[in-house]
């Protein structure tokens, strides 16, 4: 029997163990925020992977104030050797986002109906673990030797940005250009699809200030709300046909997330709204935006762009001042067309799918931005078990045979990576 044809059949006789394992770790409720129940997540994983053969580390994120006693955040990674070879890390994150309103279903409870697995965290994305578990396991138990190692690592806090998990880790040299190689991250992005980065995010906030007036002589002010209205208006006359016609040649799903895009998070003005009120002129109003700029854009071109027309607006209003503060600045991510790691995963797809993959980007970013940009690994992808448009949704589920095939692609591109040379 051929090493591929060995894995293939060993993943299919562990298809029960593969949803089982998906079940566990579903069943901790490892909600975030606050970032509960880490520890026991990690540490089911990484008892599975020392049963599996292989050596584990528990990596408190220390130092980060996200860390604390009530809510540790502990990164776990295991690492199985065979040979001198290249290293293949397979990365999930294993928080989720609270289980929200309009469950049919208990959103902890893992339950398994018509083929699907049910429950927060099913498709983003502890199924895509439970593959990446049973990916390396399957080339153990297929007895197939092969050069190099696989790392299998759980962090936390993706769904926050990342920063006491794969970017703690990058930032700490345990996933680093030179002692890592290829990356593969088993997020949901559909079953025949390899996502190959993301578009740039920028978040700022706008403050207006006006000046404090009597209510019933609203004349004798300046509202910081009007201004703030001017500058709004301003974006959605100016920028926003103008981000509409900006079109990426990355391959963003979906189509609309191929455009440039401002969308406004939070507007907050003049008085507390719940509390007492007073006939006062409101003399601030802060908002806070979100714009996702494309790799053809680049920062510096969207941060200054907006600056000038918020000015520009707001120029003939007597007595209004403004100011820009930047709250989060993530350039873009692309994963190079030529890398080894893309070809493996569209070969696996199509020997496991027997269907083309396609190429696609996320419209939201992810942890191949702690890879790519502080690990500096330009070879990682995000591939895993998992419908997008589920993620994060009420009645959240992974189609059981999705999750199959995915460890099986997965398997098949980590044994083809680990036979390719080191970078
Ligand atoms: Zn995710």
């Amino acid at each position: 029997m051929h090493d591929v044809d060995k894995v293939i059949a060993e993943i299919d006789r562990a298809q029960d163990e593969i949803v089982e394992l998906t079940r566990d770790l579903v069943r901790i409720p490892t909600v975030n925020p606050p970032g509960e129940f880490y520890e026991d997540c990690a540490h089911l994983l990484g008892d599975r992977l020392a049963a599996f053969g292989f050596d584990v580390d528990y990596i408190d994120a220390d130092g980060r104030p996200e860390h604390s006693a009530a809510y540790p955040r502990v990164n776990m990674i295991g690492r199985r050797r065979t040979d001198a070879g290249p290293v293949v890390h397979l990365n999930g994150h294993i928080d989720v986002v609270p289980a929200g309103d309009g469950w049919t279903v208990d959103p902890f409870a893992a339950v398994v109906r018509d083929g699907k697995i049910y429950g927060r965290g099913t498709c983003d994305m502890k199924a895509g673990i439970a593959a990446a578990v049973f990916a390396a396991e399957a080339i153990r138990r297929a007895g197939i030797a092969v050069p190099g190692a696989i790392e299998v690592s759980g962090t936390v806090d993706e769904e926050s940005g990342g920063f006491a998990g794969v970017a703690y880790l990058a930032e700490t040299g345990r996933i680093a250009r030179g002692k890592t190689d290829y990356v593969i991250i088993p997020e949901p992005l559909n079953v025949d699809r390899i996502c190959v980065g993301h578009r740039g995010v920028y978040w700022f906030e706008l403050t207006t200030r006006g000046r404090i007036a009597h209510g019933s002589m609203p004349f004798l002010g300046v509202s910081a709300i009007d201004a703030m209205n001017e500058a709004i208006a301003a974006i959605r006359r100016e920028l926003e046909p103008a981000l509409a016609k900006r079109v990426t040649a990355m391959p963003v799903v979906p189509d609309g997330a191929r455009h440039a895009t401002i969308n406004i998070n939070a507007i907050d003005g003049g008085q507390p709204i719940d509390g007492i009120q007073t006939p006062c002129v409101a003399d601030r109003c802060r908002a806070v935006f979100d714009r996702r700029f494309l790799i053809e854009e680049g920062f510096a071109s969207a941060k200054g762009e907006i600056a000038a027309i918020v000015r520009r607006a707001l120029a003939s209003m007597a007595g209004v001042d403004h100011a820009i503060r930047d709250l989060m600045v993530v350039e873009p991510v692309m994963t190079p067309n030529d890398s080894p790691v893309v070809a493996a995963v569209d070969a696996a797809i199509r020997r496991v799918l027997a269907t083309d993959a396609r190429l696609v980007a996320s419209p939201g970013t992810y942890d191949q931005k702690h890879i790519a940009r502080i690990a500096g690994i330009p070879h990682c992808v995000a591939y895993g078990p998992g419908e997008l448009e589920l993620a994060h949704q009420p009645d959240e589920y992974c189609r059981i045979d999705h999750l199959v095939s995915a460890t099986k692609v997965m398997a098949l591109a980590t044994l083809d990576l680990l036979r390719s040379a080191r970078l």
